[in-house]
């Protein structure tokens, strides 16, 4: 086997959206029917993806809106970010948005590994407040990543964190590109 490949992802969104949800969901296999809202926690899970074993680490933000500051510990030594919403909260959404313009200011305009999550999505459609094309136009705009999901469902819960650790490679890739490019 390869060596452990470290990997380190934060989850961003507006508060309430389902993050810690989420990833209760993948690093227990559960869903918590009581996870206190103000915690912020980083989990970890050992997992093989491929013929690749990854140590994830998902450090569970207690959420942000638009006056939030992003700390330093969110911006450097991270690989990824999962930014969720709830589709049944517009104004989700739109932090999701904002989100990432204070990412781009903070990292710069460089590649940057993301999947945006419009999660809920088992809600009744009339509590729909966000279109899937919405979401998916979002993404493109991005060029991130995108998923609907529930994070009562454990399959669709996990491939959000399969989804990061391809992203990341993926970029990781374009970048060695770039660069081969250039010193030709
Ligand atoms: P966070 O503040 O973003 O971490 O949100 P939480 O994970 O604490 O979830 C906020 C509330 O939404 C809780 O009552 C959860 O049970 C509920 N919730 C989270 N994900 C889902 C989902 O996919 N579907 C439904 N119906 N409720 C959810
Ligand atoms: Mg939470």
């Amino acid at each position: 086997m390869p060596p452990v490949k470290h990997r380190k992802v934060v989850m961003l969104g507006y508060p309430s959206v389902g993050k810690s949800s989420l990833a209760l969901q993948f690093i227990k296999g559960d869903f918590p029917t009581d996870y206190e809202p103000t915690i912020e926690n980083t989990w970890s899970k050992t997992f093989v993806l491929g013929t690749d074993e990854f140590e994830l680490d998902v450090v569970d933000t207690a959420g942000q809106d638009e006056y939030s500051l992003l700390p330093q510990s969110f911006i450097f030594g991270i690989h990824g970010y999962i930014v969720v919403y709830s589709v049944a909260c517009s104004r989700s959404f739109q932090i999701a948005t904002g989100l990432h313009r204070v990412l781009v200011d903070r990292r710069g305009k460089c590649l940057m590994p993301i999947v945006l999550v419009g999660n809920k999505n088992d809600l009744p459609s009339q509590c729909r407040e966000v279109k899937q094309e919405e979401g998916k136009k979002l993404a493109d705009s991005w060029g991130a990543a995108f998923m609907e999901v529930s994070a009562k469902d454990p399959e669709k819960s996990k491939q959000i964190f399969t989804k990061i650790i391809e992203e990341i490679d993926r970029v990781e890739r374009s970048f060695s590109e770039e660069k081969k490019c250039s010193f030709m």
